[in-house]
């Protein structure tokens, strides 16, 4: 694999593939977290400094059938201007001539931004006519995008073949890949997973995967309520997938024939209704009653996975403890992400990834405190399920 720190960039049009898909304020367009921007700035100010030029291609948002002005990206060039400190150019389509003729023009230390890729279908299909168009505008590729790398689109994966010697990874990539290889390949244990959020449906594959590396798995959040149904508890109306019940069961039972301990919420923090004034009370896990939902873990749950969480020596967490969002129930994920900090501070190696858990570290001011916040949403819980990132094999192999 081509080093991105060796290459010679001078005078080279660099196609690079970057995730610029922000958040944004619907109406004004603002960008309303850029940190997937500033990610991405060491790699960009590197290849500028070494006397390339730019060729910045993103999605953003989900268009379903060709252009549409709010998932235009050329709202977000004033942004991406104040974090560089330089023009950026704008190609109104991210193929054709105009692109073309842009690019061709760049000089060394410009930067292009090219239109939305995902206003052609051919980019989710992986079309090699549409890469192969894309490619043809630049002398080289670097591929930046780790929050997009588990997509086989034409601009992540398919566009890489077109660069057989001239395909590398950013900075951020690397960084996003090391991270996530110091927790499978480089263990120290005790290994402890986190994993919430609201639905267990979307977070079988990496707890499945997780029983084969893991010491102790910690499943909080609305997940948690399905464990606790499924073992015969009372859960009133917290979250509940029904058809998910035998799942849960044979992750507990897998997980004693294979030594790993599952730690699931003592007691919740349970409320009358979904909302930050409603009444609440602290009550058991499995005995929440009817009319009642657990809305965030309660304090002897925080104190035995703090617990778990000090004596381990490799943290991932992916997943938020309780509706985070609302101040009522956000002590839990708040209460953890500060364990997850001491640990940290104790000699333990912490990776937080997927939007939400990542969302509540900042949140909570300790995402510096913690050894890696991920950029990457899917694409790390992919990962972590075992599964092979498109984006990053094409560049690899
Ligand atoms: P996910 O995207 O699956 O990680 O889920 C994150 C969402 O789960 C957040 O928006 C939380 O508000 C929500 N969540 C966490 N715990 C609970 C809970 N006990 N009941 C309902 N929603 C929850």
């Amino acid at each position: 694999m081509i080093n991105f720190l060796d290459y010679d960039f001078s005078n080279k049009r660099v196609l690079i593939r970057v995730d610029f898909n922000v958040p944004q304020d619907k109406s004004t367009f603002e960008i309303t977290d850029d940190k997937r921007i500033r990610a991405a700035l060491p790699t960009l100010k590197h290849i500028l400094n070494k006397g390339g030029s730019l060729i910045l291609m993103s999605h953003l948002g989900r268009p379903k059938n060709g252009p549409e002005d709010k998932f235009s990206l050329k709202h977000i060039i004033p942004h991406i201007e104040k974090l560089v400190g330089k023009e950026v150019l704008f190609a109104n389509d991210c193929i054709g001539s105009e692109a073309q003729q842009k690019s061709t023009a760049l000089k060394s230390g410009e930067i292009l931004l090219l239109e939305n890729v995902r206003f052609y279908n051919e980019e989710t299909t992986g079309d090699m006519n549409f890469a192969n168009e894309l490619a043809s505008l630049g002398d080289c590729f670097v591929n930046d995008a780790f929050g997009a790398a588990h997509r086989a689109h034409a601009s992540t994966t398919q566009i890489a073949s077109f660069f057989p010697d001239d395909k590398m990874m950013g900075f951020l990539m690397a960084a996003e890949i090391e991270s996530a290889e110091k927790i499978i390949k480089e263990t120290v244990r005790p290994f402890t997973a986190i994993v919430g959020g609201a639905k267990v449906s979307d977070k079988v594959l990496i707890v499945e995967n997780l029983l084969k590396i893991a010491d102790h798995i910690i499943i909080g959040g609305g997940m948690s309520y399905t464990f606790f149904k499924a073992l015969g508890g009372e859960i009133g109306d917290s979250l509940c997938e029904n058809e998910r019940l035998g799942t849960c069961k044979e992750i507990v039972e897998r997980a004693e024939k294979m030594g790993v301990k599952i730690h699931l919420p003592i007691d919740s923090k349970i409320a009358n209704k979904f909302a930050s004034d409603a009444q609440t009370r602290n009550q058991k896990s499995a005995a929440i009653p009817e009319g009642w939902m657990g809305l965030d873990i309660g304090n002897e749950t925080i104190k035995s996975f703090t617990k778990v969480l000090l004596n381990s020596k490799t943290i991932l967490w992916n997943g938020p403890m309780g509706v985070f969002e609302m101040d009522a129930f956000e002590h839990g994920t708040k209460s953890i992400a500060e364990a997850v900090a001491e640990a940290t501070k104790n000699g333990a190696y912490s990776l937080i990834g997927g939007g939400d858990s990542a969302a509540a570290v900042q949140k909570f001011g300790f995402a510096s405190q913690v050894s890696y916040v991920s950029t990457g949403g899917g694409a790390l819980l992919e990962y972590f399920e075992g599964k092979e990132l498109p984006g990053i094999s094409a560049i690899v192999n």
